[in-house]
């Protein structure tokens, strides 16, 4: 198929787009590198020996999206949007903007050029508190933050267009915790600033850039006390894109699937398998919980294994090896220049 990519510079679009190239499909990304580098896009080359179209460009120009679409499509894989919960909180109208009016953006440029074939980047958070484990896709949505407002805005904004208009294909892939990075230790994730999440932040701690892991509550009902959540290797959850493409056209307009390992792992599993992998202590202190954290969340990912014969089969200790080897390898992500 010839895949347009949005997002294409980040963690998990270079991902998949090296997955695409790999499997014989043809790649034009774009992004406008406001939380990533072209040299991803560049490795990405590098280690598929084949051509990637890459282009500079913004989900908030229409024009200039209609006129990337009528390229000539056969599908579109939507990673573009920005991600940080805390961001999200302190500057809601940009998140609204950028993620919402973005996708609607493209939305509107694909129906004009008549590309109907859709992978969209949602999340777990759109199951807001959640009551039950495992979470299927039946679980009820809620946002917790406008960040899963804007995830939640989407996905019914694809449901809405994929009910009013007929030959719409959509995968709303909700993805639960994705870690860890290509196994060349050459693409991986690269948060500027200190990382929001978990992984990043106890491999640059490994590295020596943070003191101590900071573990938020160990008085959870869990084994060991700490939150316990659903880790997913990026590698695996490019593959589950690749699936999602192979079968698009069975999708019945816009579905949702869960994408995660359909087990928990606790902090402190996490923090012994990273410790594990850099050969090294990392250490951590206890601090009380944090406000609307969850004691454990994961994923019942039957949906998917049904749906698209897909399953994540890469371990903790996978996730956490080649996560060092992209760390190490790149302390300071890619080059700033
Ligand atoms: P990322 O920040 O590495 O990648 C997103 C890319 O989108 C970045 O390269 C950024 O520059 C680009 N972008 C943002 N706004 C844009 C715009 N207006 N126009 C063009 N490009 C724009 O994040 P990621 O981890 O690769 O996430 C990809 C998608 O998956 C996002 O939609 C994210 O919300 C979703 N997601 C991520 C996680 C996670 O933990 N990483 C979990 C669930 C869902």
């Amino acid at each position: 198929m010839k895949v347009l990519v949005t997002g294409a510079a980040g963690y998990i679009g270079s991902h998949t787009a090296l997955e695409l190239l790999k499997a014989g499909h043809e790649v034009v990304g774009f992004d406008n590198l406001s939380n990533s580098s072209e040299h991803s896009i560049v490795r990405v080359r590098e280690l598929a020996g084949r051509p990637l179209a890459f282009h500079v460009l913004d989900l908030l120009d229409a024009a200039a999206l209609e006129r990337m679409l009528r390229e000539g499509f056969d599908a579109v894989l939507h990673f573009a949007g920005l991600k940080a919960v805390g961001e999200s909180v302190e500057k809601p109208e940009l998140y609204r903007r950028n993620n919402v009016d973005g996708s609607a953006n493209l939305l509107a440029a694909m129906t004009k050029a008549g590309c109907r074939r859709l992978v969209f980047s949602s999340s777990c958070t759109v199951y807001g508190s959640v009551r039950t484990n495992p979470v299927d896709e039946a679980h009820p949505r809620s946002a917790v933050n406008p960040y899963g407002a804007t995830k939640l805005a989407i996905e019914d904004m694809c449901s809405g267009l994929a009910s009013s208009q007929a030959g719409w294909h959509i995968a709303l892939l909700r993805y639960f915790n994705p870690v860890g990075a290509h196994e060349s230790g050459r693409i991986g994730e690269d948060p500027k600033g200190v990382p929001n999440s978990l992984m990043p932040y106890v491999m640059q701690t490994a590295a020596g850039r943070h003191p101590k892991v900071r573990v938020w509550g160990r008085d959870y009902p869990t084994p060991d006390g700490t939150g316990v959540r659903d880790y997913i290797h990026v590698v695996d959850l490019a593959l589950a894109h690749i699936a999602a493409l192979d079968q698009i056209d069975s999708f019945a307009g816009a579905e949702p699937l869960n994408l995660g390992a359909g087990r928990g792992y606790s902090v402190l599993e996490v923090i012994a398998a990273a410790a594990k992998a850099a050969g090294r202590d990392i250490p951590w202190e206890a601090f009380p919980r944090r406000p609307g954290d969850a004691a454990a969340i994961w994923a019942d990912p039957a949906r998917a294994k049904a749906k698209l014969g897909w399953s994540a089969t890469r371990t903790l200790d996978r996730m956490c090896a080649d996560h060092w080897r992209w760390q190490a390898a790149n302390p300071d992500g890619y080059p700033r220049h």
